[in-house]
């Protein structure tokens, strides 16, 4: 990929660019807990997007996406916003840096990468943080790294529609080798925790279906946990959010809200504590109970938060019974993949099963990504 971009920069810039370089994420544990004012636990991949950047004296930008074979020039003013998709994510990058007061002159551009598009593992933020990251050195604009990620959070809301929570651009940009990191999304505080998962592989299966409901079922979802919160605050107002309750003061309130909107809280409550404890059992290298937590929230998604599908429950159940020592779906739900520990010697009987009988049952084998927690935004 690298000499590949290098080369593309030289024949179409005629000079060297700059390498630059940021991660797609996944997210091993806490799941739905962000707009909860919980915890998420992400890391940054093996997969991510790589740049050649060079600025050029002028106030246009010039990019080429290799895997688009597409090349794009647009200027830095708002009316500028180009009508490629993958443009805007780089244009939002640009207005957003500039409206933090930072400088962003025009540069030229070649970047390719291998995150899976529209997988779950967050291609989108890998393609903003590499941006955000590369154009606050260049310029030397002295942005911290919280905001660069929040450059990245604001391109998608307010450049491609989409109204994303900050842990995907928060994994790209703070994400380290050997490392999860911990973001309380009330506070912004985050801590870093050793993942070294010595004779386990970490592999996620994409069962490639995307159910319709996911949106429409995203905001009832939420509508749930807000009503189970305001319940909660009447006899406790220090509760803003689900993650400021614990399972007590949610049975106190059992009777005033439906039974489906307990089941919503009953998972988010617990889901908040099991970050916790897979951070403890991370601490001193117990990676059955990381295992063992991974099903619960499995478990929890699909039965109390009920946003799991047949594809995603039949891959937790199958790696149940390889004997895979954790198993959930990841992301929103409806579709996706799962996320899976799994023993070394047990990775190969898994994946084939995994592919067999999935595949006689829905009519097409799940993709494999083999993934390993490393470095986020960084010059190459
Ligand atoms: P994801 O879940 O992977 O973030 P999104 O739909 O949010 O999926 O983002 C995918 C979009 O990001 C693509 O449609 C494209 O516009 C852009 N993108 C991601 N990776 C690349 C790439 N390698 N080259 C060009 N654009 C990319
Ligand atoms: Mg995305």
């Amino acid at each position: 990929m690298k000499n590949k971009i290098l080369e593309k920069f030289k024949t179409l810039f005629g000079e060297d660019g700059t390498l630059y370089m940021s991660s797609g994420r996944i997210n091993l544990i806490g799941e739905h807990t962000d707009y909860n004012g919980g915890y998420v636990f992400p890391g940054a991949i093996n997969f991510g997007i790589m740049a050649a950047i060079m600025p050029n004296g002028t106030d246009k930008v010039k990019v080429f996406s290799i895997d688009f074979d597409e090349f794009v020039e647009f200027g830095l003013q708002e009316e500028d916003k180009p009508n490629q998709q993958w443009a805007r994510y780089i244009f939002g990058v640009c207005r957003e840096t500039i409206k933090r007061g930072g400088k962003v002159g025009g540069f030229n551009a070649v970047f390719a990468g291998d995150v899976p598009l529209g997988a779950g593992l967050s291609s989108s933020a890998a393609l903003e943080s590499v941006f955000a990251y590369a154009l606050n050195e260049i310029n030397g604009n002295g942005i911290e790294k919280f905001e660069l990620a929040k450059i990245g959070q604001s391109t998608e809301h307010n450049y491609c529609g989409v109204k994303c929570g900050i842990m995907d651009q928060f994994a790209s940009i703070f994400g380290k080798e050997g490392s999860l990191i911990r973001l309380n999304c009330k506070t912004g505080e985050y801590k870093y925790f050793p993942f070294h998962p010595k004779g386990y592989k970490l592999v996620l299966l994409d069962t490639c279906v995307k159910h319709e409901l996911a949106s429409s079922a995203y905001n009832k979802r939420r509508e749930s946990c807000e009503r189970a919160a305001a319940a909660i605050k009447k006899n406790h107002p220090e509760v803003d959010f689900l993650s400021d309750a614990n399972r007590l003061w949610l049975d106190e309130v059992r009777d005033q809200i439906t039974q489906e909107d307990f089941l919503r809280a009953e998972y988010v409550i617990g889901e908040v504590q099991r970050v916790l404890d897979v951070c403890d059992a991370l601490e001193r290298d117990d990676y059955e109970t990381v295992g063992e937590m991974m099903y619960q929230t499995h478990f929890g998604l699909s039965r109390l938060y009920e946003v799991s599908c047949e594809e995603l429950d039949f891959l937790n159940k199958l790696a149940r019974k390889c004997d895979v020592t954790g198993s959930r779906v990841m992301g929103g739900g409806f579709g996706g993949c799962t996320i899976n520990l799994v023993k070394e010697e047990l990775y190969d009987g898994f994946i084939a099963a995994a592919k067999e009988q999935f595949a006689q049952r829905f009519g097409h084998e799940p993709k494999v990504y083999n993934v390993v927690i490393s470095d986020g935004a960084r010059k190459l």
